[in-house]
């Protein structure tokens, strides 16, 4: 289950879905154990939309390991630090020997992705003309 948040501009219209959670779609995580000595065996099943290089880093951090595991993974709200755009990522965490694996996120402006809190959520903007969102829109998934 998972749940989402539809912010909407009153100004220019500007629309921005946020999705939290694991749904039915993103349930197929593989969680099984990686043992990267079968080189090239380790491929990580994610659905969706997620970046390609991310995958790439976190294979590699695999192959690198003895032992690792896809440890958690779900939906996420991003903020940007600089220019507030939100969006919805994929947070996930691999462990191994070697320590953990979290995926970095990058926004259009250049600057790092952060998780969301609840805090944030309160403060709001939109990015397109910088006026404030009103309560969003809720909604629930699976
Ligand atoms: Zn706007
Ligand atoms: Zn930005």
């Amino acid at each position: 289950m998972g749940s989402g948040k539809i912010f909407e501009c009153p100004e220019c219209g500007n629309r921005v879905e946020l999705y939290e959670g694991i749904g039915m779609m993103w349930s197929h995580f593989d969680t099984s154990m990686f043992y990267p000595a079968k080189k090239g065996s380790c491929e990580l099943n994610f659905y969706g939309e997620i970046n390609k290089k991310i995958i790439k880093e976190a294979q590699k951090f695999i192959e690198e390991s003895e032992i690792a595991r896809v440890a958690d993974a779900y939906l996420q709200s991003y903020i940007c630090e600089k220019c507030g755009k939100i969006t919805t990522k994929l947070y996930f965490r691999i462990e191994s020997e070697k320590g953990t694996y979290r995926p970095k996120y990058f926004c259009r402006c250049g600057c790092k992705y952060r998780r969301m809190t609840k805090k944030d959520e309160k403060h709001l903007s939109c990015s397109k003309c910088g006026c404030k969102f009103p309560e969003p829109m809720e909604l629930n998934w699976d």
